[in-house]
């Protein structure tokens, strides 16, 4: 049997949606389905201001953007991330300032942000692991009391929450990634939250490639002109449409991973039992969207020899992130192995499961069975 790590999900409405895109000649960005889906999100998440993006990326360099971010300045972030949180910081000129995971979630270490910040620190980037929250009061009281911007990296975390509200909603800016490798995709795309009122107006300006033409658009000013800083950030709205008709199914995506996740977790609790594996840690504040499911093996060989195993049986089991830090670009900023023992040790460890909201019950239990019978033949050797 071939088990592929990640399937794409359609509702059944993706076409359709497109197809009335076209119809309407609305094919640009900031079109009818792109103001349609940044007011379903404005609507769910209660927030102020939500823009479509082509991208997280996009989204994250449109946050350090309105962060006026400049050299010297410095953004600390997990080096447990994807590339692109560090470059849309290195883009701005400002330093990505690296801090150590906690054991329990793989989000952030608070204690080690506060080592690390200092006068020049302007911003902290909290990455939302796996859909499952970081613990955000504590990372809001370092970051009031000194007027440090908090940038959500919600990439993979929409429809999850913190104490009941939306991950991406509680810093001043939150990212999304509406990659198809995500829970709700449309292919490429992302976008930004805009929690802090003041930041609506130029946020819209740096979207529109830094000009006022959504004031224009709503009969503002009588022509549009160069305002600001500023890039291409809004999607097509032929994107926008197929996005829309995710949006509409998010709890049902959400419902169909959390069956899949819970069942993971249910089987494979008698091997954590026995010692063979470690199954992830959800704290209390936290509801996830269950984006990820991940176990972490007792050593990076067993990882490696379990995964091997795992696609010898048609099993696309995968790990990730390479810590930025020991990456040829970490070094180049001055870091090495060894600087962050628990982020080396927890990605060397860590073996991600196939994750799907159609995952048949045939598929799961062959991945169960042939992960129990690695584990069982491993552990006797
Ligand atoms: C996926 C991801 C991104 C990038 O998302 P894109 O939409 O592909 O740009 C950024 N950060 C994290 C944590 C991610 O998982």
């Amino acid at each position: 049997m071939q088990i592929p790590f990640n399937r794409l999900f359609l509702t059944g409405r993706e076409l359709e949606l497109i197809k009335d895109a076209i119809n309407r000649e609305s094919i640009t960005g900031a079109g009818y389905y792109t103001r349609m889906a940044q007011q379903w999100l404005e609507e769910k998440l209660l927030a102020d201001k939500v823009f479509l993006t082509t991208s997280a990326t996009g989204a994250l360099e449109m946050a350090v953007l309105l962060c006026g971010l400049k050299p010297g300045d410095e953004v600390i972030m997990p080096s447990f991330t994807f590339v692109s949180t560090a470059n849309a910081v290195l883009r701005s000129g400002a330093r990505p300032i690296f801090a150590e995971i906690n054991a329990q979630t793989f989000n952030l270490d608070v204690e080690d942000v506060a080592r690390r910040i200092n006068h020049n620190t302007r911003a902290i980037i909290p990455v939302h692991y796996a859909g499952v929250a970081c613990d955000m009061d504590a990372l809001l009281n370092l970051a009031r009391s000194r007027d440090i911007t908090i940038i959500e990296d919600a990439a993979q975390a929409l429809n999850a929450t913190y104490k009941g509200s939306y991950l991406g909603t509680i810093g001043e800016l939150g990212c999304y990634s509406f990659h198809g490798t995500k829970n709700y995709t449309c292919g490429e795309g992302g976008a930004l939250v805009i929690n802090q009122a003041e930041l609506k107006e130029r946020a819209e300006v740096i979207w529109e490639k830094g000009t006022d033409r959504q004031r224009f658009l709503a009969g503002e000013v009588d022509r549009y002109t160069w305002r600001d800083i500023g890039s291409s950030f809004a999607p097509s709205d032929i994107l926008a449409a197929f996005l829309c008709a995710q949006l509409q199914e998010t709890s049902t995506i959400t419902n169909r991973r959390q069956r899949v996740y819970q069942r993971y977790y249910r089987e494979l609790k008698p091997l954590q039992e026995e010692g063979l594996l470690q199954l992830p840690n959800i704290p209390d504040y936290a509801e996830p969207n269950y984006h990820i499911f991940y176990i972490v093996l007792p050593s990076p060989v067993r990882r490696n020899m379990v995964m091997v195993e795992l696609h010898n049986r048609g099993i696309a089991a995968t790990f990730h992130f390479v810590p930025l830090h020991t990456s040829p670009m970490g070094a180049r900023l001055g870091y090495k192995a060894g600087d962050f023992p628990l982020t080396e040790e927890f990605s060397n460890r860590l073996l991600r499961l196939p994750i799907y909201p159609d995952m048949s019950d045939t598929e799961q239990e062959y991945v169960i069975e042939q992960l129990r019978e690695c584990l069982e033949q491993f552990s006797h050797d």
